[in-house]
């Protein structure tokens, strides 16, 4: 591993294994791994548990004045697995819910959500080592990230790789309302005003459509020491 640190952003659409690569580029790398889309995931949990966000609407006056004081942070379990903690608890396998992920995008599309969320990552990001992942990481929140990479892959495969893994946490749920949602988050994610999704000028596009994580990491691995001369 090479003493040099830098920051990677990782950005793209929905499903396409954004967090599988970039925690798995971390570990490798001896890196922080910082999943900025569980952020925003915390915050519509937290919207709809007080009732300011559900299929109705979103009372985003009451959503900001619960985001006074809210503390959403990264941690291991006891068994070393990365979660997400909300105030204080494991709120991991409620924000992957369907019902949040359906309502997630809209939430996200609020500026002082992502003021609040940015002021989050930024702060992290004070360190270099890390891998960050999400949809605005290159464009806006570090726009002067050393490597970015996009990453795409076609819907229907990602539709199914996110069934599969809906499924494996004990969640069965049918492939078209997985596809209904990952197209709904793509289309709300690249039209927004706030910091839309889409590819910096100077990102790598990575298809990994018929890519194993294996495949990826190699891949990352010529970039890393053909840019860098980073040995992973
Ligand atoms: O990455 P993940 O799918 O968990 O992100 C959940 C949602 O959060 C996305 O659909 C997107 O609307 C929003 N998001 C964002 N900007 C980011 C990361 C996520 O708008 N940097």
């Amino acid at each position: 591993m090479d003493a040099r640190k830098i920051i990677i952003a990782v950005d793209g659409y929905s499903s396409t294994g954004k967090s599988t690569f970039a925690r798995t580029a971390a570990e490798r790398l001896g890196y922080v791994y910082l999943d900025s889309g569980a952020l925003y995931r915390g915050v519509t949990l937290k919207g709809i548990e007080t009732g300011c966000v559900g299929r109705d609407g979103i009372d985003a006056a009451r959503l900001e004045e619960c985001l006074h004081g809210l503390d959403i942070s990264f941690g291991r379990d006891g068994q070393g697995r990365l979660r997400t903690f909300m105030d204080g608890t494991d709120v991991e396998d409620r924000i992957r819910s369907i019902e949040v992920s359906s309502l997630v995008s809209p939430v996200a599309e609020l500026p002082f959500v992502r003021d609040f969320v940015d002021g989050i990552l930024q702060q992290y990001g004070r360190e270099k080592g890390i891998v960050m992942d999400g949809r605005d990481i290159g464009t806006t929140v570090f726009p002067d990230a050393e490597l970015k990479i996009f990453m795409t892959a076609d819907r229907k495969v990602r539709a199914e790789r996110r069934m599969n893994e809906m499924e494996e946490a004990g969640k069965k749920i049918g492939f078209e309302e997985v596809l209904a949602n990952i197209d709904e988050r793509d289309y709300i994610d690249t039209h927004r005003k706030t910091s839309p999704l889409t590819k910096a000028a100077d990102a790598i596009e990575l298809d990994n459509s018929d890519m194993t994580l294996e495949g990826e990491m190699d891949w990352l691995r010529g970039i890393l020491f053909s840019k860098f001369g980073i040995c992973i």
